[in-house]
Order: structure tokens, then C-alpha cells, then sequence
């Protein structure tokens, strides 16, 4: 494809070239462009040289979802799209965990800020603290929701020509973060509809991986790791945190009793996963995909910091919270998992 005669400002072209077929996983594809807007392509086509399978660009985000709902995996059927655009209000369309917490849990704007500050020394904040990044790579935030990671890397290492490709299988979700990008002007992520098991991406087109609360809900958790495995490249670093089976559960026990003991209703029980893994397991998965496992961090071992924090004043409160985390041990209840993979030279 030649992107003069087309008039594609090279952004967009750096972008098809690490695209593949879902399909038939050839590599030669082509980018007809119909508009685009300041950051990129906005409506278009790619279209696959070898099967000629077509791939929409639509409102910027590339089409690449070719369909898994509803699939079964081991514990059970998982969500289909219906079912996450039921939690998106949930989950998703804001642009911060703080906002999210402000804006659906009613937590005024400063608790919102002291837990979502708490919370991410643990997953997110900790993720993009324990990526390295080179010069000009590009880092794969797969299941990005609205992109909350990628524009926290971006927004941190500024100036390195880092890229972010954001994947989810949610076209809100993708949607919103194309919106992001028009409203900041920013040319360095592109938005993809896609799936985790089947990546529209090269072997070794990527120089990292990131990845929050997203293997939860993945039906073939091995497929995804080896689909990790391979669009990354040599010395490639993968982060993943999700939710961890084991302590969780404990956690949700352990507060079904106290709601007993003080005579008061469970309330729902907290149903955010469809196939929970617990941290051997996901180490499991990316071992046999042939990741070398670099390091195993549990976080969040005070999942009510919120109640603990209107409990007491602030600063007595977060004392208290700290004090809890220093003590209880990781592995017993520590309700997430932070995992870091390497993928060695050999592969
Ligand atoms: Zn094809």
C-alpha cells in the first residue's frame, strides 16, 4: 500500500502495518480511507489481500470483533456483549476509577480520591510503575474499557513516541476511548473492537502488554495468554491484574458473617467475574503460553477502605488501612493479583 497516493498521514499507516487477519491470519492488508479527523482514519475500510475479509474503520475505531459470545468456559457460560453494556454503568463511560467511584458509589469527591489513590498502588498505578518502557514502543492494553491505563502511560511518559492500542470487545467501551483521543488530540493510541483470543495483531508487534481486569472474563483464559505470548516481542513485558479467586471468596465469607453476627441482610452478593482465576492458575496459563514469570504481587487487602474511612478521620483512617495491608498476609487475602511475565529471547 502506498501511503502517498493515498494522502494517509503516516500514523495511520504505522497502525495497519501491525494489524493481521482474524481470519485467515495473513498479514497483507489494505487501508482504504474515507475520512479521518485530526488523530486518524474515522471512517474507512481494511481489507484482507489474502481471504478478502473486510474490517470497518468506524468513528475511528477498528472493527476487528468477529464474534465469540456466549461461550462456554469452565465455570460456566460467560457474558455476552448484551450483558456488559447492562454493567457498563457499572464498569465503564467515566474517565477515572475516582470519577467511577464518585459518580455510581456515591463516595464524596475526597474519599473517591483517597480509595481510588489506595486501590491503584496496588493494580493500575502499580502496572504502569512496573512496565518498562522504551523509546517509541508500543504497548497493548488489552480489555481497555475506556482506556484509563493507556492514557496514564501516555500521560506519564511524555514525550518517549510511546503508542497505546486499545482493545476491547465492548464497542462502547472502544468508542469512548476514540472519543477521548478527538477531545485531547491525541494521535498516539488506536481503538480497536476486538477479541483477546484472537488478536488482529503481527507475531512481536508489541513491546508490552498491559492488561486490568480483563482475564476474568475471558472464556479461554490459555488462548488469550498464548495470543499474549505471540503478538509480543522478544524481552516483551506482560502485566495482567484480576481479581484473585481464592482470597476473594475468603473475603466474601468472612463479610457474610459479620452481616450475620450484626443481624444485617448480605445484600447482593458482588458477581463482577464470570470465570475468577485464581493466581496459580493465571501463573499457570502464562508459563505454559512460555512466559518466564517475573513477579506475583497481591494487592488490596482491605477491600472496605471506604467504610473504614468515614469510620474515622482521614488520616486515622488510612493509617489504620496501611497498618492492615503491612499485616495481613498477600497470599490469604490480598482480593487481587498482580502478575509481571517476561517473554524470553528464545521463543
Ligand atoms: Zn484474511
Amino acid at each position: 500500500m502506498s501511503n502517498k497516493e493515498q494522502g494517509v498521514n503516516p500514523i495511520n499507516t504505522s497502525w495497519v502495518e501491525k494489524l493481521r487477519c482474524c481470519k485467515c491470519r495473513a498479514e497483507a492488508l489494505d487501508l482504504d480511507v474515507k475520512s479521518e479527523d485530526k488523530v486518524g482514519v474515522l471512517e474507512g475500510e481494511i481489507k484482507c489481500r489474502e481471504c478478502g475479509e473486510e474490517y470497518p474503520i468506524r468513528g475511528g475505531v477498528h472493527c476487528f470483533h468477529i464474534g465469540v459470545d456466549g461461550q462456554k468456559s469452565k465455570h460456566g457460560e460467560t457474558w455476552i456483549a448484551d450483558e456488559f453494556i447492562n454493567l457498563m454503568p457499572e464498569s465503564g463511560l467515566y474517565t477515572s476509577h475516582a470519577e467511577w467511584l464518585e459518580k455510581r458509589l456515591g463516595y464524596t469527591p475526597r474519599i473517591a480520591k483517597l480509595v481510588s489513590e489506595y486501590e491503584s498502588k496496588f493494580t493500575k498505578g502499580r502496572m504502569l510503575e512496573l512496565l518498562d518502557v522504551n523509546r517509541n514502543d508500543t504497548v497493548l492494553d488489552l480489555g481497555c474499557g475506556v482506556g484509563y491505563l493507556t492514557f496514564d502511560l501516555l500521560k506519564r511518559n511524555p514525550g518517549m513516541g510511546i503508542q497505546g492500542v486499545c482493545v476491547d470487545v465492548l464497542p462502547q467501551h472502544v468508542q469512548m476511548v476514540r472519543s477521548r483521543q478527538t477531545d485531547e488530540s491525541n494521535a498516539d493510541v488506536m481503538a480497536v473492537l476486538g477479541d483477546g483470543e484472537n488478536l488482529p495483531l503481527k507475531d512481536g508487534s508489541v513491546n508490552g502488554i498491559l492488561s486490568a481486569e480483563c482475564m476474568e472474563h475471558v472464556p479461554n483464559p490459555q488462548t488469550c495468554a498464548n495470543e499474549m505470548f505471540r503478538v509480543l516481542a522478544a524481552y516483551g513485558q506482560v502485566l495482567i491484574s484480576t481479581p484473585n479467586r481464592g482470597p476473594y471468596e475468603r473475603f466474601h465469607r468472612i463479610r457474610i458473617a459479620l452481616r450475620a453476627l450484626l443481624r444485617r441482610d448480605p445484600g447482593p452478593s458482588e458477581d463482577f467475574f464470570d470465570n475468577p482465576l485464581d493466581h496459580k492458575e493465571l501463573a499457570g496459563y502464562l508459563k505454559k503460553a512460555g512466559f518466564h514469570i517475573d513477579r506475583i504481587e497481591f494487592g488490596i487487602k482491605v477491600p472496605m477502605s471506604k467504610r473504614i474511612l468515614l469510620m474515622f478521620p482521614e488520616k486515622l483512617g488510612m493509617a489504620i488501612i496501611n497498618t492492615l495491608e503491612w499485616v495481613l498476609p498477600g497470599s490469604l487475602m490480598g482480593v487481587t493479583t498482580l502478575i509481571k511475565g517476561v517473554k524470553p529471547r528464545s521463543a
